[in-house]
């Protein structure tokens, strides 16, 4: 039963978000296609704060996101973020002195991903797993622009208190990194967690219990009739 309520939950908010994308993504695609040059990447570096180690591919992960061009985004190593290996949160001080269209965000992210006995440098990922794993915080920042201050305030709240919020965070994330292109990342990042032989367990459950499984996304990809994943 709950899983069949999460499943009309996961189908409506991502036939909702798709929807709203649509018109968006279908012009910008032909005009953000193909840039796998890095000079070509840092037009989409406009505001934005990055590690020379991670600098390409977050620069092709923001790529896919043309709401979040002008957005003013720090993406900032940390030694450990508890129980997490990225966050995107917005900055607080903008949440009390800027305007929705001004507010800066941050994405918190490890250093190096934590294993069992043995720790690898945040950039040594497989390419789609981190392009996958930034691409679903650029989800939770375009979840973030059209919410007032006071609901992020809320947001932040209600996501520490309740593991179905977290849940439904998520699965706004996702949708949005879905809808943009980046499913087959998601997925991939996905399976690279749960199928790491050497991922902490505890790691592994909290993403088997809160989060949309790799089949999941996959039938949000295969719901998407354009077939955008395959565009960049
Ligand atoms: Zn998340």
């Amino acid at each position: 039963m709950t899983y069949l309520l999460i499943n009309t939950f996961i189908s409506l908010q991502f036939l909702l978000i798709y929807n709203s994308l649509e018109l968006t993504n279908k012009k910008e695609s032909l005009t953000e296609s193909c840039t796998t040059v890095e000079s070509d990447l840092e037009r989409f570096s406009d505001n934005k704060t990055i590690p020379d180690e991670i600098r390409e591919v977050a620069l092709e992960a923001l790529s896919y996101f043309p709401d979040l061009r002008q957005t003013e985004i720090d993406f900032q190593f940390k030694k450990a973020i508890h129980g997490s290996v990225m966050q995107a949160q917005p900055k607080i001080s903008s949440l009390f002195f800027s305007s929705k269209k001004t507010r800066g965000y941050r994405i918190k992210i490890s250093r190096e991903l934590v294993l069992e006995d043995d720790s690898i440098p945040i950039e040594d990922l497989p390419k789609d797993v981190l392009l996958g794993w930034i691409g679903h915080e650029l989800g939770h920042i375009k979840d973030y622009l059209d919410r007032s201050a006071l609901n992020l305030l809320g947001f932040g709240v209600r996501y520490y208190l309740s593991n179905t919020f977290i849940t439904e965070a998520e699965i706004a994330a996702d949708s949005y990194a879905v809808a943009f292109g980046l499913g087959e990342k998601i997925i991939a990042t996905k399976n690279f967690v749960l199928n790491h032989e050497k991922i902490p367990l505890d790691y592994k459950k909290k993403i088997e219990k809160l989060y949309l499984s790799p089949g999941e996304i996959l039938s949000m990809v295969d719901n998407d009739p354009e077939g955008n994943q395959e565009e960049n």
